[in-house]
């Protein structure tokens, strides 16, 4: 896929709002640790990154069928596709 194609993925964007803002959303009941944290741009999960021991942002991403993500670390804001294993 070349950068000038749109990724037809980005048609599930919605204006979300963070469900957990506090953290990864199953991290928190489990009390596990995270590194890193994911916001899905469909319904607003929060979830914890590839580098994190769960990897829930890519759990609900194949569970829910919620392909993108933006980065919900502060001052990031690049957006990745768990389907096409790519920025977007
Ligand atoms: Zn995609
Ligand atoms: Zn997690
Ligand atoms: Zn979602």
């Amino acid at each position: 896929m070349t950068q000038a194609q749109l990724d037809p993925h980005l048609r599930m964007v919605r204006a979300v709002e963070p469900r957990t803002p506090q953290g990864c959303e199953e991290c928190l009941q489990t009390g596990s640790p995270w590194v890193h944290l994911r916001l899905c741009l469909t319904c607003g999960h929060v979830g914890c990154c590839d580098s994190s021991p769960n990897r829930h942002a890519r759990w609900h991403a194949g569970v829910l069928g919620h392909p993108i993500v933006q980065s919900f670390e502060p001052g990031e804001n690049w957006r990745w596709c768990y389907v096409h294993e790519n920025f977007t």
